[in-house]
């Protein structure tokens, strides 16, 4: 079985950054993610990432997997099961292979919400979608709905836009959930995106695929014809490997963590969107998987010896 010094779980901002930095401290790192690129692959437009005044998410992603592999880190996609072992003897099971690591970084980030609604699972890939950069480009000319009101419904309403004929914003408030204002002024000057607040998708309507559904707007029911529905509503966190291995957590999963990222666990550390911390984004994640890899290599130097850079540091 391979021996590492780190496993990253999670090949998203969170990650590649948490591997750039054990790369740089001349940790031999493994990188393993399910999704290249992780959530930040599927946004549209990122304008708020220092150094590019905007570019794809996926390109942004692409760059930082190039930079982490210049440091000689290893990135596989693959799935992670579960993690065994203990502070500088973890094994990392993998549905393609089995690896030995002396610590272990969580960056598993979130997955979105389902609206629970019946045949939400069987229509999905056949209207109900969860990613607008994947699959908008499926709907021109098509009449769409996104349900959300927060700034992922409005980025998708605005992706969507340039190929739909009309879309409608489903959300059950009556204002949007803390937007970014720049995002609420460029949905209201889009001729073709439609508001509908105070209102909920109450049942998925369709044999084959999504034809309308049924919805309440305000005290009043309606069927809408709809050939794809978007669904925004929120994530929860990827933190079954962690709860797994018995680190704590709050709030519906998020991983609780020390301001320098250690988790109640000693030897696992967690960072980005999968945490415990306000702001869910790539700038926040990508400072956390820094901060976590800065404190590892901290804690490895305490208990070993370890050939920097720099030279070699001997453990207390
Ligand atoms: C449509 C959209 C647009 C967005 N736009 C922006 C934006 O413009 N600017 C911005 O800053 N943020 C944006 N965000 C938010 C941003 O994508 C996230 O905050 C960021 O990706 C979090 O990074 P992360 O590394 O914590 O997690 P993620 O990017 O979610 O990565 C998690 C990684 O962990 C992997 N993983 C999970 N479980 C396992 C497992 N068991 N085994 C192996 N791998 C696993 C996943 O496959 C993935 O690779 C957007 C999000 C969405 C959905």
């Amino acid at each position: 079985m391979e021996q590492y010094d780190v496993v990253v779980v999670g090949t998203g901002p969170g990650g590649y950054t948490a591997a750039l930095y054990t790369g740089r401290y001349n940790l031999k790192t493994l990188t393993i993610g399910e999704l290249p690129g992780g959530m930040m692959s599927e946004a549209y437009d990122v304008c708020n990432f220092p150094s590019h005044e905007n570019i794809s998410g996926m390109e942004l992603m692409n760059k930082m997997e190039e930079q982490v592999k210049g440091q000689g880190v290893e990135v596989k996609i693959d799935s992670v099961e579960s993690i065994t072992g203990e502070d500088l003897n973890f094994t990392v099971h993998a549905g393609r292979g089995e690896y030995r690591c002396k610590k272990v970084i969580l960056a598993t980030g979130t997955e979105r919400l389902r609206l629970g609604l019946e045949r939400e699972e069987e229509l999905t890939g056949r209207g109900i979608s969860y990613c607008a950069t994947c699959d908008a480009a499926f709907y021109g000319g098509k009449k769409v709905g996104v349900v959300g009101g927060g700034d992922a419904a409005l980025s998708s309403a605005l992706l969507l836009s340039q190929y739909a004929k009309t879309v409608y914003i489903i959300y059950r408030r009556d204002s949007f959930f803390r937007p970014e204002p720049i995002r609420v002024k460029e949905v209201e000057n889009k001729g073709n995106i439609e508001f509908m607040f105070d209102s909920e998708v109450l049942s998925l309507i369709g044999d084959e695929k999504l034809t309308s559904v049924r919805v309440r707007q305000k005290d009043k029911e309606k069927t809408m014809e709809l050939d794809g529905l978007f669904i925004e509503i929120g994530a929860k966190p990827n933190s079954s490997l962690g709860q797994e291995m018995g680190l704590s957590t709050k709030d519906g999963g998020y991983i609780e963590t020390d301001r320098e990222r250690r988790t109640s666990v000693p030897g696992v550390y967690a960072a980005g969107d999968v945490i415990d911390s306000p702001l869910k984004q790539a700038i926040t994640a990508a400072a956390q998987g820094a901060e976590a890899a800065a404190t590892l290599f901290e804690d490895l130097k305490r208990s070993e010896v370890v050939k920097t850079e720099c030279g070699v540091f001997t453990g207390s």
